[in-house]
């Protein structure tokens, strides 16, 4: 049983430190925001933290390619690059109970063109080196297929995404 708050909460650390390792002018406002009556889940956390991984990479890597063409405009408008993570417990009646994981960031966004290929294996919009376009194909297999939950993507172009994942909460 894996409690899941802290494995976000290790995850996201993970990532920011992983990427101002390489980029010691990057900075970003990390959030979290845990429920706390969310219960442990049977999973298989190695799975589900590579998921997590995968999604707070990208996140990152959407922040600071925003942060890097407001710079580059010299734009006078304050950019504030933000990524949070959230947990929810979803009970509802007459559903099996879940756990809600919600990855946010305030980066580049995705088009409507785009996010009907971002699940799809090799896909990827970065220069060669950055991205295999593997990390949300895997990250579908491994929530639907290996843990029988849900994944999904709500992103407005310029503003942001969110990156959604429910498992089911009882084993
Ligand atoms: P990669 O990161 O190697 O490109 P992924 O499968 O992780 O491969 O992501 C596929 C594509 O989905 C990315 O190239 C990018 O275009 C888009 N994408 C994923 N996450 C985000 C995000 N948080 N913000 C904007 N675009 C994203
Ligand atoms: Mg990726």
């Amino acid at each position: 049983l894996t409690n899941v708050n802290a494995l976000c909460d290790e995850y996201i650390r993970l990532a920011y430190h992983g990427l101002r390792a390489k980029d010691k002018l990057f900075n970003a406002t990390l959030k979290t925001d845990f429920d706390a009556r969310l219960p442990a889940v049977n999973m298989v956390p190695q799975d589900i933290g590579r998921v997590l991984l995968n999604l707070f990479n990208n996140a990152f890597y959407a922040v600071q390619k925003r942060q890097q063409r407001a710079t580059h405009a010299r734009n006078t408008f304050p950019y504030a690059p933000t990524v949070s993570v959230s947990t929810k417990y979803l009970t509802q009646k007459g559903m099996p109970d879940r756990i809600e994981i919600r990855v946010r960031d305030n980066g580049l966004g995705i088009s409507d063109a785009v996010k009907e290929k971002i699940f799809q294996p090799f896909f990827t919009t970065k220069p060669t080196g950055e991205g295999t376009g593997l990390g949300l194909s895997l990250s579908y297999d491994i929530v639907t297929k290996g843990h029988n939950g849900q994944i999904w993507v709500e992103s407005t172009e310029g503003q942001g995404a969110d990156f959604i994942i429910t498992l089911p909460a009882t084993n």
